[in-house]
């Protein structure tokens, strides 16, 4: 239903409630809150304790507002409490003063001072609060209250709109689950904990049966089997292109090429998912697909997130490989030069193309592609991954992923692929030294990272934002330039990215520190997928509480690129946990573990697109047995409706659809 229908929703409230993605009376139910406050009155008696406590009461003096500042005012006035008279303060709440009448009956939270018989609110409730209630919290932004969230979902629940059942009755009644519609009612408006606990349960149940739903039907779809699946592949064929690169693989690398030719050589369509650590070498896995397409006679195509990284993968591919014909498409070719490529694909004179979303458009066609491959594929979107794969009949597929996640997470949430795990690094790394900094370590922090710049090795040093509006504690780009300057004894090269900046200047600034050009490269986070730099040997991330595990690793792996001992230093005024993490290890894998202990999978909802995968109330990592099950159920459900086309099953035989549709 419109949300325009519901009375005491207007339009300047709908402009918001957009803003936030809510455009009908679903999305607004399904708009959950994300923790809840328990309100619990007490008396203020002997025991009070120095802790924040909710007291009833009545107002018994008019407040007196003093203003002390601009922008610092102070509000006072008396109040009895359980017939117990004190006097309260609050600090930048003089708006309040007009609701504050005497013999008006409010609640404070705050603390008391027993010595000067004093309460210093944080807050005053406009009601007598006279038992424990439960408020539900929502993620809100600047110009939407609250409070106005509360009333347009409390008014759409009262006008009585249907709510769809959407798991399988016999599954709802295997689990005795509660309706979604009690369940919707109870999450916003909580009456007791264990009622609460259900409508979340049967929330949660919900989200993560129908994502397994999807990730079965997508394994049911991608296991394609046909003759014309089958690529020839020459017993020497391997052996001869290994012959031609410069180093040796990994035992991991060599799996993963094996599996790669099983899927080639077999029936099934290929669907493979190449899992790898940071740095452990997945893009010469590819390459190596890449050239054994080519000798099955197909065409491939290597799609990147960045252009950065399409044209360090075009650089590397014709380095190590030379009788193959490479294009690059990336958006910032002229027209011409666009179309020059896109005539050559199509007529069948380039076996490899490499590009970023560029060449996902309409008007690049293939002769005869044979090889998707997507790097860093949780950058992309389904659609847009698959608008590549739909440009041939018979497309193999592969991904490349460098979020290192457990085992039993990835066979889960990538249930739909085959998976090759490249955990290895190659012979000769060593592991990079990491160390956590205080601020005021500031002198030993730069000299160290002036010994690596002495050596000729390059610094990488990331800022975690771009410039500091705000004000606040952190340090921007321009901040840090000047740091480094006063504390370097030598002037040295030093360049600046981050994302803001155009896709050329982006490119300009990369080569030129790629080249050697420069020494020192201040960037934000936008450096952190995927660049190959071997001569970098430092990388200092300031703030670096601010980043979770899987950034800092990621950021981490941009040093330790070769033999050369790398050193990353992380600044951070705050002790936490994660910063531990990265000094006790390198493996991303076991890191990615341990931030599943630390933070649940927050840091975990990059690793497939937003598109596959956006949970309102279910986390992977907490709810990860209600996950299992549901695994199981959708495995079944599938299973025994898929003949029939879920006929039966109008919602689920709409998904369906609309997931063929987009195929
Ligand atoms: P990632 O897995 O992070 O994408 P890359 O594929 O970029 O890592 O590889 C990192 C670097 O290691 C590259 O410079 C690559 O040439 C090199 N490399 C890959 N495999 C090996 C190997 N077996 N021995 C030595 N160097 C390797
Ligand atoms: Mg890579």
């Amino acid at each position: 239903m419109e949300l325009s229908k519901i009375k005491g929703i207007g339009p300047k409230t709908i402009e918001y409630l957009n803003k936030i993605n809510i455009y009908d009376c679903d999305s607004l139910l399904r708009y959950y809150p994300y923790r809840y406050n328990v309100l619990t009155p007490t008396l203020l008696d002997d025991n009070t304790s120095d802790e924040t406590i909710i007291i009833p009461g009545t107002i018994t003096s008019l407040p007196k507002v003093s203003y002390i500042k601009r922008n610092f005012n102070r509000l006072s006035f008396t109040f009895e409490t359980n017939k117990i008279p004190i006097n309260v303060v609050i600090f930048n709440r003089a708006f309040l003063a007009r609701n504050l009448t005497i013999g008006k009956k409010v609640t404070l939270v705050g603390k008391y001072n027993r010595l000067n018989n004093q309460f210093v609110a944080a807050d005053i409730l406009l009601y007598e609060l006279k038992s424990t209630k439960v408020e539900p919290v929502y993620h809100t932004i600047n110009g939407l209250k609250m409070s106005t969230i509360t009333k347009s979902i409390n008014n759409c629940l009262l006008s009585n709109i249907e709510i769809k059942e959407i798991i399988p009755e016999y599954i709802t009644s295997k689990y005795d689950f509660i309706d979604t519609k009690a369940a919707i009612k109870e999450i916003h408006n909580p009456s007791n904990t264990n009622l609460l606990k259900s409508a979340r349960l049967k929330l949660i149940y919900e989200e993560l049966f129908e994502f397994m739903f999807k990730i079965n039907i997508m394994k049911y779809k991608n296991q394609i089997y046909d003759d014309f699946s089958i690529k020839l592949v020459e017993d020497n064929a391997l052996e001869n292109i290994l012959s031609s690169i410069p180093f040796s693989l990994t035992n991991d690398q060599l799996s993963a090429i094996n599996e790669i030719i099983s899927d080639f050589k077999g029936f099934k369509r290929m669907n493979r998912l190449i899992l790898g650590d940071v740095g452990s070498g997945k893009t010469i896995v590819a390459f190596i697909a890449i050239i054994l397409n080519k000798l099955s006679g197909f065409q491939s195509a290597l799609l990147a997130p960045t252009e950065v990284l399409a044209h360090q993968h075009y650089e590397n591919f014709i380095s190590l490989f030379k009788d193959i014909k490479v294009g690059l498409l990336v958006g910032s070719l002229t027209k011409k030069e666009k179309n020059e490529i896109i005539e050559k694909l199509k007529n069948n004179e380039i076996d490899l193309l490499i590009g970023t979303h560029a060449m996902l458009e309409e008007n690049v066609e293939f002769a005869n592609i044979g090889l998707v491959i997507t790097d860093e594929q949780h950058r992309f979107g389904v659609n847009q991954r698959k608008s590549l794969q739909n440009k041939g009949k018979y497309v193999d597929v592969l991904y490349m992923s460098a979020t290192p996640i457990p085992r039993t997470y990835a066979l889960t949430i990538y249930g739909d692929m085959d998976i090759s795990y490249i955990k290895e690094k190659p012979a000769g790394r060593k592991d990079i030294i990491t160390k956590q900094y205080k601020f005021k370590d500031m002198k030993k922090i730069v000299s160290t990272i002036e010994e690596e710049l002495e050596n000729g090795h390059q610094a990488y040093v990331i800022a975690p934002l771009i410039e500091d509006e705000n004000n606040t504690e952190l340090n921007d780009l321009k901040q840090i330039e000047d740091i480094l300057k006063e504390n370097l004894k030598k002037n040295y090269n030093v360049g600046i990215l981050h994302g803001k900046m155009k896709q050329v200047e982006k490119d300009k600034v990369m080569n030129n520190f790629k080249e050697g050009n420069l020494d020192i490269l201040i960037s934000t986070t936008v450096i952190e997928v995927g660049v190959d730099v071997k001569n970098a040997t430092i990388i200092t991330i300031f703030n670096a509480e601010r980043f979770g595990l899987a950034t800092l690793h990621q950021l981490r792996g941009r040093v330790g690129r070769n033999s050369l001992q790398s050193k990353c230093l992380l600044i951070s005024d705050k002790d936490t946990e994660r910063l531990s993490v990265m000094e006790e290890s390198n493996d991303g894998f076991y890191i990615s573990e341990k931030d599943f202990e630390i933070r649940g999978s927050g840091d975990l909802f990059g690793i497939r697109q937003s598109g596959d995968m956006t949970f309102k109330i279910a986390d992977i990592r907490r709810d990860f047995k209600i996950l299992l099950q549901c695994k199981k159920d959708a495995e079944d459900f599938v299973l025994n409706n898929i003949e029939t086309d879920f006929r039966d099953y109008s919602y689920y035989k709409d998904i369906l659809e609309h997931l063929i549709n987009n195929n």
